[in-house]
């Protein structure tokens, strides 16, 4: 299969801007593809923005953002403490975080999926389409409790070092995560497994992602 590539504009870094409802969400989403965009794009600019990070989790967001982006450019990460699971109920003032986030230029979007079933999520996936019109959006997923794991069509192929660093950042920085079940490295590992089969991964691992508009 073809492999098309993330390229930035001529003359300028590629812009990255990450956007997650809780202090995991971006690491666990899409936190493979980081890591290889960093080792990949030199320059690369991250534009990081966790929505919900109250009391411990906020310093873990950051502690995050900055491993994730390591040897890149992290602008940020914005950090906000709006109430887990509250929202779409106060979707006015989360609104007006994404209109400030217009003056962000951004190459490609990582956000949540459409049809997350997590009302946080769908929120802040509904905005980002909202917000930037002519953008690249790639919304990733987040496995849980709720069993919403569906069928994504664009698929990054990892280096299975990359997924292993993956998966143990994110066990080793959200500390206070660690208490649910299945907030373990192998939940990380076997969701990329799974997707790195779907696209014939040289390694065997992969990160997915939702593509509803692309242009060639
Ligand atoms: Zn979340």
């Amino acid at each position: 299969m073809i492999q098309l590539k993330l390229n930035s504009k001529p003359g300028s870094p590629l812009r990255v801007l990450c956007l997650g409802s809780h202090s995991d969400d971006i690491e666990i989403g899409c936190g493979g593809t980081i890591l290889r965009l960093v080792a990949e794009s030199p320059g690369c600019v991250f534009h990081w923005v966790v929505f919900s990070a109250c009391g411990v989790r906020g310093p873990e967001a950051r502690r995050g953002a900055e491993l994730f982006t390591k040897g890149a450019v992290l602008e940020g990460p914005v950090i906000k403490e709006f109430r887990d699971g509250f929202l779409p109920f106060v979707g006015a003032d989360v609104k007006s975080v994404f209109e400030e986030l217009k003056a962000v230029s951004p190459d490609v979007v990582f956000t949540h999926y459409r049809k997350d079933a997590h009302q946080d999520h769908r929120l802040l996936s509904e905005l980002a389409w909202n917000t930037f019109r002519n953008h690249l959006i790639l919304e990733y997923e987040i496995p849980k409790y709720d069993g919403d794991m569906g069928q994504p069509n664009v698929f990054a192929p990892l280096d299975t070092t990359v997924c292993h660093s993956k998966a143990r950042h994110i066990v080793e920085v959200f500390e206070s995560q660690r208490s649910k079940p299945w907030f373990e490295e192998s939940t990380f590992l076997s969701l990329m497994r799974l997707r790195g089969m779907e696209c014939n991964a040289p390694s065997g691992y992969a990160e997915a992602f939702y593509c509803r508009k692309l242009v060639l």
